[in-house]
């Protein structure tokens, strides 16, 4: 039976399908086989057909340009992108809605910065983690100094992803000296900045066009009007930012995991083992109903926690409900591409095989925007602090 879906959020749903079938999908092999990369008029194929389909700032409203969708509408697009491997889905302009919230009085960032992103002309990526601080970002070793109406900012920042595709930083120092010392700060750095260089863009598991470099900012000044948020007050939006990545990242393990029980139960009915085919060996159907029953559980808990987002639900209940979401859609996806790449057999250890892409591209989604244990720590303060009922009844 079909999810009560809104007709909007599934018209969207439709579309955003079609979309990637037909137009994504069939490059996944070839962006694989060239490290993610496809032939330039390919890729502008992909970001003109996005755009044609209404797919830009999905969360942004109407009014600044964006698409004003509401959580549940951007979770089943967010799905559907999921579908496709080699991150292909990522071809169009997805301005956080954080970036609004933040800069909303400072008509200089959101001319300079907020606004272009938004109509697909300038391009961000996060300057956070570092070598010795992930989990625990207030180990950050980043720094920021004022000097009269300048910062001076010196750091190394790790796994940057799409610093290759972006223009400008957001970087995330801690403030040296002042009234608010040791409190985190973000600010918008331009990659042309002097200061900025490049250390290294390492190789990771999976073939992505986007690439996660290592950057050092040595000395690098940017006037104070960059600073995001007041002084010791800027970072109060990025829980918002984790709870709307967070809830994207469940959607997209959904969609992977509804292909990849697609794409196994084809296989299973036509590969033929000892005379009949797979499908019918119990071994294999219970790989195939135990993914089912995870990917229903995780897609309700997904589509529910857009909804109470859109009906105005507590932010901190919110908060945990998309860790949750995170965590069990992550390790959802991973099991049932582990299962997917047993039904294929030697064929699911074959890189042109979508079950062996997604069982190395959907690891990371149990590492970024927080590990399980991250998520599992936020779920269980939840608990602790607001009781079962403000969580999950
Ligand atoms: C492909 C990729 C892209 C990324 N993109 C970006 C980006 O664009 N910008 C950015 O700033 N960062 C980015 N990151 C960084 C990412 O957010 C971190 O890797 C992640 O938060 C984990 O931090 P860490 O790697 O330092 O691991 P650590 O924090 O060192 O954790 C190591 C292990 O210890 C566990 N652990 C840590 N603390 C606890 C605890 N309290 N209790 C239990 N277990 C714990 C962790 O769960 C993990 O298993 C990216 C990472 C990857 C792999």
């Amino acid at each position: 039976m079909p999810y009560p879906l809104p007709p909007q959020a599934r018209a969207w749903q439709e579309k955003v399908r079609r979309f990637v079938r037909e137009e994504l999908i069939p490059h996944e092999v070839e962006a694989e086989m060239n490290g993610g990369e496809l032939p330039p008029e390919v890729r502008a194929r992909h970001r003109r057909r996005a755009r044609e389909i209404g797919l830009r700032a999905l969360g942004i409203p109407k009014e600044l340009g964006g698409a004003g969708l509401s959580s549940l509408e951007q979770v089943v697009i967010q799905e559907e992108i999921g579908k496709v491997t080699n991150a292909l889905g990522w071809c169009y302009d997805s301005t956080p809605p954080w970036m609004v919230e933040a800069c909303a009085s400072s008509d200089y960032q959101m001319e300079t910065w907020v606004r272009p992103n938004i109509r697909g002309e300038r391009h961000e990526c996060y300057a956070i983690s570092e070598a010795g601080a992930g989990s625990d970002v207030d180990a950050i070793q980043a720094t920021a100094r004022r000097e009269g109406e300048v910062y001076v900012l010196n750091g190394e920042k790790w796994h940057v992803t799409s610093a290759n595709h972006a223009d400008h930083f957001i970087f995330q120092a801690k403030l040296e000296g002042g009234p608010h010392a040791g409190a985190h700060c973000l600010f918008f750095v331009d990659m042309d900045s002097p200061g900025v260089r490049l250390l290294r863009t390492p190789a990771y598991s999976h073939s992505y066009a986007a690439h996660h470099p290592i950057y050092r900012f040595e000395d690098v000044r940017v006037p104070a009007r960059n600073r995001i948020g007041p002084e010791g007050g800027g970072m109060e939006f990025t829980h918002d930012w984790f709870r709307y990545e967070r809830l994207g990242i469940a959607a997209r393990c959904c969609g992977a995991a509804q292909r990849l029980i697609d794409e196994a139960t084809a296989f299973a009915r036509s590969r033929i083992a000892f005379g009949k085919p797979i499908a019918e060996r119990q071994a294999v159907q219970v790989m195939l109903a135990d993914s089912l029953t995870e990917l229903w559980a995780a897609r309700l808990m997904t589509y529910r926690t857009a909804e109470e987002i859109d009906a105005g639900a507590d932010r901190k209940a919110s908060h945990a409900q998309c860790a949750m979401a995170k965590l069990y859609a992550s390790e959802m996806a991973g099991r049932v591409a582990d299962r997917a790449v047993q039904i294929f057999g030697g064929r699911g250890y074959m890189r042109e095989n979508v079950a062996e892409r997604f069982y190395r591209e959907l690891r990371v989604d149990r590492i970024w925007e927080g590990t399980s244990e991250i998520q599992r720590l936020i779920i269980a303060n939840g608990l602790f602090k607001r009781g079962q009922a403000a969580l999950i009844e």
